[in-house]
């Protein structure tokens, strides 16, 4: 069966896109197989997308050989969908669901590895990717995560210690994967036009993190640490429960530096002094 063109796909049932879902659809053939590509999406693969829309992303997925199991939120394209799991029987699952509530667990197959493979809408998109990344258990239900977003938020999340970018979004993907970007998009290849250029990015999941912390410990520091990021170390950790410089000094590190100069190793080394030295009360 030969699919419409998405252009046909979006005026046939009225997707005029709604910015309060993010929607931006991604109509260019050439890069929803690219993304697909990025994946490492083949034959044998599972994948949960988000927000398949019209479902360019998600014929790509398919066209790679994958199942996929696709969460939308706008019930007009969970119609607009219908067509696409006729013509890749039993391969398609739609649910209509908030993808910020499911638990993605609940919905995927048992078994195998799955790749979670998005073209998120920029409004939830790093809301999503937190979830993802402070899931209880690791390794987690996920192999990897190939996802867009705006290229500055992709910046961030790749960024290394010592500038700018750097910040709890990068401590936080950088401590259980390794993000890497593979490919910018120009506005001009979606519909309706961002004002923004996008970044596919790869997360290859790490079968241990890169240092020992418990996560709600690191995600107290980083989050102390980011919010007064000009500040040194002594004071913006203060309010974490223990004396800064008694922390600091078991942790081994430096009181006068500043959380941008730190490494994500150095981040889980204060996580797990603040959990000994809260323990030893
Ligand atoms: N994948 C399509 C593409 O590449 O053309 C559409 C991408 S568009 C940027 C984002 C999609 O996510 C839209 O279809 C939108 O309806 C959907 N969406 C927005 N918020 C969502 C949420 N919280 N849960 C599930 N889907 C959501």
């Amino acid at each position: 069966m030969t699919l419409p063109p998405l252009r046909d796909v979006i005026a046939r049932h009225g997707l005029a896109a709604r910015k309060s879902l993010g929607q931006n659809f991604l109509l260019d053939l050439n890069l929803t197989a690219r993304i697909a590509r990025g994946a490492g999406v083949g034959p044998a693969s599972q994948v949960y997308e988000v927000g398949p829309g019209p479902g360019g992303l998600t014929r790509a997925l398919l066209e790679a050989g994958a199942r996929v199991v696709a969460v939308e939120k706008d019930d007009r394209c969970v119609e607009a969908l219908a067509e696409v799991q006729d013509a890749y029987p039993g391969r398609l699952t739609v649910v209509s669901a908030d993808a910020l509530d499911v638990d993605e667990r609940t919905l995927l197959p048992e078994g195998g590895p799955v790749q979670v493979v998005a073209n998120l809408p920029y409004n939830v998109s790093t809301v999503l990717l937190a979830k993802w990344l402070t899931v209880a258990e690791w390794p987690s239900w996920y192999a990897g995560l190939t996802l867009m977003f705006q290229r500055e938020v992709a910046d961030r999340i790749t960024a290394p210690s010592g500038g700018k970018a750097y910040g709890r979004l990068s401590v936080l993907s950088q401590w259980r994967t390794a993000p890497r970007r593979l490919f910018d998009i120009p506005p001009s290849a979606f519909v309706p036009q961002p004002k923004i250029t996008s970044t596919v990015v790869h997360f290859a999941v790490l079968p241990q993190p890169v240092a020992e912390a418990e996560l709600s410990d690191l995600k107290r520091v980083i989050d102390a640490a980011f919010n007064q990021r000009r500040k040194m170390l002594r004071s913006s950790l203060k309010g974490v429960g223990i004396d800064t410089e008694i922390l600091l000094a078991d942790a081994g590190i430096e009181p006068t530096l500043r959380a941008e100069t730190l490494n994500v190793a150095q981040f889980c080394a204060i996580a797990r002094s603040l959990n000994r030295l809260r323990a030893a009360g």
